[in-house]
């Protein structure tokens, strides 16, 4: 007996075949998605340097072949099993919190973006550079109509870090905020300190960033190649707050000494490297060192709403899905302005 062969349309899917290798663009079978999970008709997804991760596969027990991805911008358009809350049609993002588990002790504390066993698009699963991919509802970040998807994809992971991290950092309306680095997560978070109402230091390399850093709303800023940037903020009465975004443990070391009391250091930056601290410079003036981790996907609704509200808006460069390699070698260059997309 002659079987049917019922004829589905493949989908374009940009994987990593092992690590270290070179993206492959290949055709699958779109997706169904399980019980509480949705299928995404991705629209844009950003390139982000924690792409690294799955790409070289220093992240361990990733399973390849895996399509990376994590500032994913879309459109739902399958419901699992039992997903009652989301609909057809529904303009959704999926940033680097992939899913909790909700079981584990964080989750039942209602931690949640410190799960014990918190997923990752792109990395626990496939992200978003593909036309389809499947999510968790527990991943979904519910998008306002006036953001288009390549602006709101950026704003799912380097956007809802900055935003998160400032509004957790303690600082409040007129108080001095530097913001150490101008890239993808400093030109976001010069904005979000801006419109926070506070008085907004940018902390950059060379002189030629002077002008975008008061365009993005720095009302001072400070070369750190030819200036002590510890002493020019102690002259301006000491930083309550220093946002460290450049992946430089050396340049945030080099920062501690010029916090106010009571000030600040939070870590959003990702290196290897120590940063050095005398327990002389954390106890005068009560000084802090924080990191912080993005956030849940409510907590990218925030961050989109006020990007919404307030016009804070990733720069961008543009890249069709089948240039993948070429829109990471650029974000890996560090010559991006800012953030890299990919548009489907
Ligand atoms: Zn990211
Ligand atoms: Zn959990």
């Amino acid at each position: 007996m002659a079987t049917a062969k019922v004829a589905i349309a493949p989908m374009k899917v940009v994987q990593v075949p092992k690590p270290g290798a070179d993206f492959q663009i290949v055709e699958r079978e779109i997706p169904k998605p399980g019980a509480g999970h949705v299928r995404i008709k991705v629209q844009a997804c950003g390139v982000c340097h924690s792409d690294a991760l799955t790409k070289d596969g220093s992240w361990p027990g990733i399973q390849y072949p895996r399509v990376p991805g994590h500032e994913v911008a879309g459109v739902i358009d399958e419901l699992g099993d039992g997903v009652a809350e989301w609909r057809k049609g529904q303009r959704v993002g999926v940033g680097w919190h992939g899913g909790h588990d909700g079981t584990c002790l964080q989750c039942r504390r209602g931690d949640f973006a410190n799960c014990r066993n918190l997923e990752v698009a792109g990395i626990s699963y496939d992200g978003g550079y593909q036309q389809y991919m499947v999510a968790p509802v527990e991943a979904l970040t519910a998008m306002p109509d006036t953001l288009s998807d390549s602006e709101a994809a950026p704003l799912l992971c380097a956007g809802i870090t900055t935003f998160n991290a400032l509004r957790h950092s303690g600082a409040r309306p007129d108080d001095l905020v530097a913001v150490l680095g101008i890239g993808g997560l400093g030109h976001l978070g010069i904005q979000f300190a801006n419109k926070f109402g506070y008085k907004v230091v940018a902390i950059g390399r060379g002189a030629e960033n002077a002008p975008l850093a008061k365009k993005l709303g720095a009302s001072v800023y400070i070369d750190n190649k030819v200036t002590n940037a510890a002493e020019e903020l102690q002259k301006l009465g000491g930083a309550q707050v220093i946002l460290a975004t450049a992946p430089s443990s050396k340049a945030m070391s080099e920062l501690i000494d010029g916090l106010a009391p009571n000030g600040k250091l939070m870590v959003i930056g990702v290196a290897f490297e120590p940063i050095e601290v005398t327990p002389i410079q954390l106890i005068s003036g009560s000084r802090t060192i924080q990191g912080w981790v993005s956030g849940t996907p409510t907590d990218a609704e925030d961050t989109l709403r006020f990007a919404e509200l307030t016009g804070v808006r990733p720069m961008i460069e543009t890249y069709p899905l089948e240039k993948a390699e070429e829109a990471y070698a650029r974000m890996m260059s560090g010559n991006a302005q800012f953030r890299v997309v990919l548009t489907m």
